[in-house]
């Protein structure tokens, strides 16, 4: 184990997808464009840290945690766990131990359960092949174990049930389940609340936040709700069209926004305590552009008078506005 802080890196990352041109395009000979759904994005999770992503549908937040999962091979930068550079590291075998200390939560907890699996065959799938457990005493323990940190309580009621025999709530904590029953060290969950009722939701949010108190275990929180990465996040990070435009800390970002489109994503939200920056920009309008045709400037500050001049030209770095607070905007000196 190496002694910094962080257990994830994530260096200029880049995943471009090819598109195919259209029949002019063959035809022309013109080469084929890149949907750039992750833009180069530097991002940092520390040990027992709970760091939210944050952005619209089409924000590349998803394809993000895919990456970090090894669900999906990015196209540029470096992915370091733990200061091991994971970037090309392919195939089950070679895979065995990361799979062990990352795992994934998936937001539609239904379709990530096998039907014809019982809760406890879920549950004990990773365990088995990864190779976690000797025998069945043992197994059948971690999965109680695991249960009942999800708060399925009595475990082994559970044991026997299909996913079509459980609630919407009970589901998501069987796939919480799944993932810690390997004790990993960083969970990736993607929108794991997304489809559960407001009330089901603090109780899954509380699950997540205990086992990081408990286990000293980091999260990445993938949302596109900022009232609830601010509820759960120590640092939220905004994602805009495959790149990073803010990151702070969960307070900074959510009463002290610097970046127009976190303004504008806090205003599409109805109301939160706090509200200074309410009403001076629009919320969100319209759909979110297409990532294969990246447009210059930005949409959130539609006077802004740099969107076609600076901002056009030169892309905003990411510029200190406080604290471990960045803004890639010209705007947020
Ligand atoms: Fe948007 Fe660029 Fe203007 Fe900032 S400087 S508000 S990013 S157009």
């Amino acid at each position: 184990m190496s002694d910094t802080a962080d257990i994830l890196r994530l260096e200029n990352l880049k995943v471009h997808f090819p598109t195919q041109g259209g029949l002019f395009d063959r035809v022309l000979s013109r080469p084929a464009g890149a949907v750039r759904a992750v833009d180069g994005i530097d991002l940092t999770v520390g040990r027992g840290e709970i760091v939210a992503l944050v952005g619209e549908s089409g924000s590349g937040k998803t394809t993000v945690g895919r990456v970090i999962t090894k669900l999906c091979q990015p196209t540029g930068g470096r992915l370091l766990f733990d200061s091991r550079d994971m970037t090309s590291v392919r195939g089950f075998s070679a895979l065995r131990p990361y799979r062990h200390r990352v795992q994934m939560i998936f937001q539609d907890a239904y379709q990530a359960l096998n039907p014809r699996h019982t809760v406890f065959d879920s549950v004990a799938e990773p365990l088995w092949s990864l190779r976690l457990v000797k025998d069945g005493k043992e197994l059948t323990g971690r999965v109680s174990q695991a249960l009942a940190s999800a708060g399925l309580n009595p475990p082994g009621d559970f044991f026997a049930r299909f996913p079509h025999e459980l609630s919407g709530g009970q589901r998501q904590r069987v796939v919480i389940a799944g993932a810690l029953a390997v004790r990993p060290e960083l969970i990736v969950a993607d929108e794991p609340v997304s489809m559960l009722d407001v009330s089901i939701r603090a109780q899954i949010l509380q699950v997540l936040v205990d086992l990081r108190d408990k286990h000293n275990m980091a999260l990445l929180f993938i949302t596109h709700d900022l009232p609830l990465a601010w509820l759960i996040a120590d640092r939220i990070a905004v994602l805009y069209l495959g790149k990073l435009v803010e990151i702070g800390s969960a307070d900074e970002i959510t009463f002290n926004p610097r970046h127009p489109y976190t303004v504008a994503l806090r205003n599409a939200v109805p109301k939160i305590r706090g509200d200074a920056h309410r009403g001076e920009l629009p919320g969100l309008q319209g759909e979110v552009p297409s990532a294969a045709r990246l447009p210059k400037g930005c949409r959130f500050h539609p006077r802004c008078p740099l969107a076609f001049s600076r901002c056009r030209e030169e892309e905003p770095p990411s510029i200190e506005v406080g604290p471990q607070h960045m803004s890639a905007c010209w705007l947020a000196k």
